[in-house]
């Protein structure tokens, strides 16, 4: 079928990765070619998952759809959960003391996907009870007029959180404008001082990036053991890779990191109990790369054509899923797997650093 000639990684035709040209808001179209390797293989699954009582953790043989299929991680679901015990703190501490938390977000430039990222933060927002703010600046505006915003959400008593949205226009140093947001709302968890207090033992940074926290909050939703495993992070990215593989680190996992000079990602990805893939190639890692029984967390998002789709794309991870899904023995899905677990960790943090300021426990 021409449709699966877009969709289907584990066949040897070609595959087409549509390119979001971020600056242009168009797609272009980018050639990736898959191989065919296929691994049946099953055995030795479950290594890593105990069993647990909450019911969104409770993975056990029994849960899996049909024999040879990895349970597939719920991000959409563990996410409205998280929303939802969100909703009763925020309430909570505006009964108790009166403070509703507050995220600010600063928008330069008129970005499609950046305004489309903001509108569904602001929605995350007020769908918990957290208030938002908003300030948007012209492509043309200077990197003071940008300063003077952050520092005025800085000194705001109802603003706990802070967030400047990437990436900002060329002219601009976005080093400059994140160092300048207070680290006691960082709630991106990018300035390098959360950063390096995550990366020391022994040291807490105040806020942890949402993406690869998230990606954690899976694996400790699902009560899969992290300690003692074999982790592999494809990708060390500041956002995403790199913070993922000093939270596995800080949970005892023996981590290992794959970068676009790695010269045997293959066999390395092979060892590993726990994969987070980070990466941005759709269907990268394939079924052959994958140790049986693995657990993997698949953060990419990668929109790739699809004719039968409505919009003529859709979107893929970096793992192959399909084949993976028949080794692994938990999958997180693209789209629903990490994606929404990313915004509610943003509000998860704006929670937490609410709490701090007010000392609300
Ligand atoms: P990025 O900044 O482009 O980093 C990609 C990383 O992958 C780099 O470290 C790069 O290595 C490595 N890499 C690239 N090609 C490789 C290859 N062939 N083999 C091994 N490593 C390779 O991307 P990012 O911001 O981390 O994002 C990664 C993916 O996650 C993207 O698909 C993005 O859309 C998605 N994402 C999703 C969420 C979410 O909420 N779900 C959030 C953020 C990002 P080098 O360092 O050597 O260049």
């Amino acid at each position: 079928m021409a449709s699966l000639m877009f969709t289907d990684c584990s066949s040897s035709t070609t595959s087409r990765l549509i390119h979001l040209n971020r600056r242009s808001g168009t797609f272009l179209l980018r050639q990736c070619v898959g191989q065919l390797r296929l691994q049946t293989t099953a055995s030795g699954r479950g290594c890593c998952i105990r069993s647990s009582s909450s019911p969104i953790s409770a993975i056990s043989a029994d849960t899996k759809s049909s024999e040879g299929a990895a349970i597939v991680i719920d991000g959409k679901a563990v996410a409205k959960k998280i929303r939802d015990e969100i909703t009763i703190e925020v309430s909570r501490m505006k009964e108790s003391i009166g403070v509703i938390p507050g995220l600010a977000v600063i928008l330069v430039g008129d970005r499609k996907d950046s305004a489309t990222y903001v509108r569904n933060k602001k929605k995350a927002c007020d769908s918990v009870g957290i208030k938002s703010f908003e300030v948007r600046l012209a492509e043309d505006s200077s990197e003071e007029e940008v300063l003077k915003s952050v520092s005025g959400f800085n000194d705001d008593p109802s603003v706990h959180g802070i967030l400047v949205q990437l990436p900002l226009p060329s002219h601009m140093d976005e080093q400059n404008i994140l160092n300048a947001v207070s680290i006691e709302k960082d709630v991106d968890g990018f300035h390098p001082l959360n950063i390096g207090r995550l990366a020391m033992r022994g040291r807490e940074p105040l806020f942890v990036p949402c993406t690869p926290k998230g990606c954690i909050e899976l694996l400790h939703r699902y009560n899969i053991e992290i300690k003692g495993k074999r982790a592999v992070v494809i990708g060390r990215s500041n956002i995403v890779g790199m913070p993922a593989a000093l939270l596995l680190q800080r949970e005892d996992a023996t981590v290992s990191i794959i970068h676009s000079r790695t010269k045997n990602p293959e066999e390395i990805t092979r060892e590993a109990d726990i994969i987070i893939a980070a990466v941005g190639q759709p269907n990268m890692v394939r079924g052959s790369w994958i140790k049986p029984g693995a657990v993997i967390i698949d953060v990419g998002i990668n929109p790739v054509e699809d004719p039968s789709a409505a919009r003529g794309y859709r979107l893929v991870g970096d793992i192959c899923y399909e084949e993976a899904s028949k080794v692994a023995s938990a999958i997180t899905p693209v789209p629903g797997g990490v994606g929404p677990m990313t915004i509610a960790m943003l509000l998860s943090n704006t929670l937490t650093s609410a709490k701090r300021i007010h000392n609300f426990q």
